[in-house]
């Protein structure tokens, strides 16, 4: 028996009802806010992810499913979403297109080589959409009323985080302040801290050991050091929070793990699956379509964890649903396609069992179905071209012509 590969699931039954059920709702909730289906390809060049997620990132750095392709090229499985996004973006020349605003959704599997855990696969699902060309906060606010329209669509209880990274003009002196600060308080940093005081010190923020939180309450907080502007859009897009009723809270520690946001940047967790564990993250990234050598333009996404929710989406009780059919003679089978053929025009479910069998192993497929009709051909009706038909849900028998 061959069996799937580590770290690789299949979704099937009750996963991929609630995998499907995830992405429509998410997707026809997008749709309405302006947002269109984008699908880029799974595999790219390996340089894209180096450029976008950045080198010091531990995506890069650990998780890449990385290899050589048959033609020698440095491939790479994406291990997110954006940046592929941002590539076709570019490669189609949107960004060439002044005042041009562009909005995609997209769902599908991410990849990251670690060592497969409980809760972290190697194969896993993001819904992720991507605006670019809006510069505006209001943009901001409209993206995280979207992701709370979506959670509360799926039934999901969340906690809105919140922050803001600055741009270039008042991230670079944060930096320096902070690195000044880490390297005062260096000798009680964890060794991922200590490394990242020089690769990425603004990641240090976030590190999950609780000695090293401690240490970190004194350090400055970005939140304290943005320049007129950002200060100003920051406070905006929490007046704007503030009266559309989404409660949510300032965390100066959320920083995003990649390299190329700024600005807003917001969470949100649950603690249905632990505590605080992040369900959905995203941000702006003014710099990142420039970074892959497009023109200069404004974007901003989030994306969802699809796995980290599939437990917690509250879906309607499947309804009963189309037809099952069955025959009691063999002969009346082809009559039987020809009736399930018209059903299925009319676009109705249908589902046909082959076999002839008797009325109540009929009626038990047909539960198993799931069904609202079940309809079978025995020998009188075969006669008189009829079908006998039952409502599972109102009880109710019927005959009906099998030519209709
Ligand atoms: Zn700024
Ligand atoms: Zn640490």
């Amino acid at each position: 028996m061959i069996n799937a590969l580590r770290g690789m699931k299949d979704l099937m039954g009750e996963e991929s009802r609630r995998y499907r059920y995830i992405t429509e709702t998410a997707a026809e909730i997008a749709r309405r806010y302006g947002f269109e289906y984008i699908e880029t390809p799974i595999l790219e060049e390996t340089r894209l992810f180096k450029r976008s997620v950045g080198e010091s990132s531990d995506i890069v750095g650990k998780e890449m499913y990385q290899f050589t392709d048959k033609g020698g090229n440095d491939v790479c499985l994406r291990p997110e979403g954006t940046a592929g996004v941002v590539r076709a973006f570019t490669q189609a020349k949107l960004d060439r297109r002044q005042g041009l605003k562009s909005r995609f959704f997209y769902f599908g599997p991410m990849f990251r080589y670690e060592r497969p855990q409980k809760g972290r696969l190697r194969q896993f699902h993001q819904f992720g959409v991507e605006s670019f060309g809006e510069a505006s906060v209001e943009e901001d606010f409209t993206l995280i009323v979207m992701l709370s329209e979506i959670f509360d669509a799926l039934g999901i209880r969340y906690k809105v985080l919140l922050n803001s990274l600055g741009c270039s003009e008042c991230m670079p002196p944060y930096r320096e302040r902070l690195v000044s600060h880490l390297h005062d308080i260096e000798d009680g940093l964890c060794d991922d801290c200590r490394r990242r005081i020089a690769t990425n010190p603004i990641r240090v923020l976030d590190c999950k050991n609780e000695s090293c939180q401690e240490l970190l309450k004194e350090a400055p907080r970005i939140t304290h050091h943005l320049c007129e502007s950002c200060n100003a859009d920051f406070e905006r897009l929490k007046s704007l929070l503030d009266d559309a009723g989404i409660a949510y809270e300032v965390d100066p520690n959320l920083v995003r793990g990649l390299d190329y946001y700024s600005g807003t940047a917001f969470e949100f967790v649950s603690d249905e699956i632990g505590a605080q564990s992040a369900i959905a993250g995203g941000g702006r990234y003014d710099r990142l379509v420039e970074f892959l050598g497009g023109k200069p333009t404004p974007g901003i996404g989030f994306a969802i964890g699809i796995e980290r929710i599939m437990d917690l989406v509250q879906m309607p009780e499947p309804a009963r649903e189309g037809w099952y059919l069955g025959t009691m003679i063999p002969e009346a089978l082809p009559a039987l396609l020809r009736f399930a053929r018209a059903r299925r025009r009319e676009g109705e479910r249908v589902v046909v069992e082959y076999a002839p069998k008797g009325l109540k192993a009929h009626l038990k497929g047909a539960d198993r179905s799931n069904a609202r009709y079940c309809g079978v051909v025995g020998e009188d009706e075969y006669a008189r071209e009829e079908i006998w038909v039952k409502d599972l849900e109102a009880k109710e028998e019927q005959k009906r012509s099998l030519a209709s």
